[in-house]
């Protein structure tokens, strides 16, 4: 609840609108981000899985030099095999591990390179004196290379799996961005409904409440009316000679004398008052709280109004009104026919006239 106040708080400042092309920014930033870092650690742990594979030959390798080392077999194949193994190492994979984590790998091998030739010195010596001779070095040697390599495996696991879990966690970013994209659906569809919902209630030119939103207004206005004491009046507005106005200045100055009119209407009436906008230049207000006795009154201040406005087009204009009291036992028609009939009579008696039935 206090969340949805919050949300609602911040729409109104910035508008939805405002608020949707920061989330789908948000959503595009969290999608490319991500799929840049999936992609990044992919091929990191496909290095990293180049590392231990190879730093698990080695291991596997030496020991195997050393066993036909021992059954006096040729070793010569397997330990150019390491020393490729190193080479390629050095040579194309070192300079990849730029972080300070995997330079503590790097040091480690450099350091497994410089006893596995010391190993092969070993070897070598071995090799010349036969049996027996030195024999207890070289398996010490190799042991300490096991331990070494192992040491190295061991090294650049722990790395890759901690790259592993931080892989892990796009699984929360994406999960986010889900809940994102929920987001960005809800706030589409609340942009939708209210541009639907001011299609159907509002008029585009003037935007005050349109001819759907008087019939609503109306029959609220007659239901209440059956209950309470009535209080409330109609009145029936139109401008005169309109269509003049329109084959003289244009269509367009047309249309802004009637935004004009709406102005002064707004400003005459109070706040509690309806106005609506029926036809071309037809005109509702549904006026609360007033006494019929005060209605020719204020119908004619309204009239009055319009009278004295200095338009921006060179001729002034002016309106007819029609007004009545709301009765217990009206309906829609009886009112409005009521209220047709005055507004003939203003227009029948020589226009910018107010009549009351
Ligand atoms: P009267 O004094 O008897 O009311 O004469 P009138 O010329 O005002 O009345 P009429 O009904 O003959 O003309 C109304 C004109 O209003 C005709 C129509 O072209 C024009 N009209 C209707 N809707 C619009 C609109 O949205 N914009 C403009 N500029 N004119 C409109
Ligand atoms: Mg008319
Ligand atoms: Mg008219």
């Amino acid at each position: 609840m206090q969340l949805k106040y919050i949300f609602n708080q911040i729409g109104k400042k910035l508008g939805i609108g405002l608020i949707l092309i920061l989330i789908v920014s948000i959503h595009i930033f969290i999608i490319i981000g991500n799929s840049f870092f999936v992609e990044y650690s992919i091929l990191e742990m496909e290095n990293d899985a180049t590392l231990i594979n190879k730093s698990g030959m080695i291991r596997g390798g030496i020991q195997r030099v050393i066993k036909l080392e021992l059954d006096n077999k040729d070793t010569t194949e397997y330990i150019s095999n390491i020393d490729s193994i190193f080479n390629e190492f050095f040579m194309e994979e070192k300079y990849k591990l730029v972080n300070d984590k995997m330079i503590t790998f790097v040091s480690k091998l450099e350091l497994l390179q410089r006893e596995w030739k010391v190993l092969k010195e070993l070897i070598f010596t071995y090799h010349l004196t036969k049996q027996g001779i030195d024999k207890s070095s070289l398996i010490a040697q190799s042991e300490y290379i096991w331990n070494l390599s192992e040491d190295a495996l061991y090294t650049v696991s722990i790395l890759s799996s901690k790259k592993t879990d931080m892989l892990k966690n796009t699984f929360f970013i994406f999960l986010i961005d889900f809940f994102l994209i929920v987001f960005i659906i809800y706030l589409i569809n609340k942009k939708i409904r209210n541009k639907l919902e001011i299609l159907s209630t509002t008029d585009p030119l003037t935007n005050i409440k349109n001819r759907n939103m008087y019939n609503e207004a109306l029959c609220f206005e007659l239901e209440l009316n059956k209950r309470a004491k009535n209080n409330t009046a109609f009145l029936f507005l139109d401008i005169d000679f309109f269509k003049d106005i329109n084959d003289t200045y244009g269509h367009d100055t047309g249309d802004l004398v009637l935004k004009e009119l709406v102005l002064i209407l707004e400003e005459t009436i109070r706040k509690t008052d309806m106005l609506f906008r029926i036809g071309g230049e037809e005109f509702v207000i549904f006026v609360k709280e007033i006494k019929k006795e005060n209605l020719e009154k204020l119908a004619n201040k309204i009239r009055l109004q319009v009278e004295a406005f200095d338009s921006k087009i060179s001729h002034k204009f002016t309106i007819s009104i029609g007004a009545t009291m709301f009765n217990p036992d009206d309906t829609k028609d009886t009112i409005f026919k009521r209220v047709d009939k005055a507004l003939y009579q203003s227009k029948n008696s020589g226009r910018n006239k107010v009549t009351i039935v």
